[in-house]
């Protein structure tokens, strides 16, 4: 199947071979990956990607569009379904964009935007200084409660009366538990200002309607369509028919130019995926697995912030451990567990070493993994954290993460064909 790209280019042949190798043979638990399914890969690895189409369906700048109006136009209209909306633009080339073209359409440079800040668990693209969102707009961030370590809706709404924001935004990349987006609705009907959710992380999760639909409360919501969603990597934004005209004008010409429409015919396919029965089962073992897992590492000695997750994450606390998550991170990816280091709320420690790791479950659920395996993981984890410098102890580790991971196989057929053939050495 490589043949071509072996023959080609072996250095990246080779490259490709080894990241295959590396998914299928370590514990994926980045909370903001997953794997998609072959049918996904094939419409993003088409021939689509040759096309130029500026503009929308039925509405091109260009000529020979009308295969790529198709799957376009389908997936707008599972995007429509599966998130009750009444409109979907598609084509954002990723969640940054989304966010960047959202905010454009309704806002102007030098608005006021109130978000969730980047150290409790908010995105860089929430008004974080060194991101555009940061630098063009006026930013007031709101935080989680010190205490419960959850957002605190009575403090939201004091900060807003007080700030009086042009836009009020939620969403999150590192918090455990549901938003409640009523009490958000409830301030930006009162002060007469816009209110958006960006759901990257969670979107599987309302997908399958067991979190509350931001599509019910927001006037504009962005997400990722590669996270719990399970898709290709990419951006969507979904509003109320009023705001549609400002959004697809927002994202062309405004942001883009022409639009990815093999990664658009993959939305596509990952968003009918989505639509089945199975993607409900799929999400709910994600967050049994994520519930199962925060026992077994609170069990072991370890804190959770805000004591547990309704989520696909966890963030941990090393801080009992007398770890930080810079040395976590390291030790756990010699021992073959991909993750990443987070600060916790209120972290006393600087963001390159932090105190806490963010852990999710939805690529292990992906491969087939359930509670079983999730108590032999965080017993794994904790292994590590025993004696995390330890290498002899961690390659001791990664040969169970090899057994594991062999139980439950991923991209086989990938894996066997991307191997350099006899004629390159
Ligand atoms: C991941 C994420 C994004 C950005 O997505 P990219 O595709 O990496 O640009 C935006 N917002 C939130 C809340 C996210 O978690």
């Amino acid at each position: 199947m490589t043949l071509n790209l072996w023959n080609t280019d072996p250095d990246v042949a080779r490259a490709v071979h080894q990241e295959t190798r590396r998914q299928v043979e370590t514990l994926e638990m980045i909370a903001s990956e997953n794997f998609v399914s072959e049918a996904v890969l094939e419409a993003q690895g088409s021939v689509l990607t040759n096309k130029y189409a500026e503009g929308y369906p039925g509405k091109r700048y260009y000529g020979g569009c009308e295969h790529v109006d198709v799957t376009e136009e389908l997936a707008r209209q599972r995007a429509c379904k599966l998130f009750k909306a009444d409109h979907a633009n598609v084509q954002p080339h990723s969640g940054a964009s989304a966010n960047i073209a959202a905010y454009y359409s309704i806002i102007k440079h030098d608005a006021k935007l109130m978000a969730l800040s980047l150290d409790h668990g908010g995105h860089l693209t929430h008004g974080h200084k060194v991101n555009f969102s940061g630098k063009h707009f006026q930013v007031v961030h709101y935080g989680v409660d010190p205490k419960t370590e959850r957002l605190d809706y009575k403090a939201i709404q004091d900060m807003a009366r007080e700030a009086k924001p042009d836009i009020l935004v939620t969403g999150y990349s590192a918090y455990p538990r549901a938003i409640d987006f009523a009490p958000f609705r409830e301030i930006a009907d009162e002060l007469g200002i816009k209110f958006m959710v960006d759901m990257a992380h969670f979107a599987g999760i309302v997908a399958a309607g067991l979190h509350q639909n931001p599509c019910q409360y927001a006037d504009i919501v962005t997400t990722t369509t590669h996270k719990t969603l399970r898709g290709p990597r990419g951006g969507l934004i979904l509003c109320k028919e009023e705001l549609a005209k400002a959004i697809d004008r927002s994202i062309f010409p405004g942001f883009q130019g022409g639009p990815l429409e093999h990664v658009v015919a993959a939305k596509a396919v990952a968003f009918g995926e989505a639509l089945k029965p199975e993607f409900k089962t799929y999400i709910e073992q994600v967050l049994k697995n994520a519930r199962t897992l925060a026992e077994v590492l609170v069990e072991g000695g370890l804190r959770l912030v805000s004591g547990g997750t309704d989520n696909h994450l966890l963030l941990v606390d090393l801080t009992p451990k007398g770890l930080t998550g810079a040395i976590a991170e390291e030790a756990l990816e010699t021992a073959g567990v991909t993750c990443n280091k987070n600060a916790i709320p209120f972290d006393p420690k600087p963001p390159a070493v932090t105190s806490g790791i963010r852990l999710g479950t939805p690529a292990l659920t992906t491969r087939g993994m359930k509670e079983a395996e999730m108590r032999t993981i965080g017993g794994l984890i904790l292994d590590v954290f025993k004696a995390p410098e330890d290498q002899a102890h961690l390659q001791k580790i990664r040969q169970q993460v090899k057994e594991l991971t062999d139980q439950f196989p991923i991209y086989a057929d990938r894996l066997e064909k991307s191997r350099a053939p006899e004629t390159v050495a």
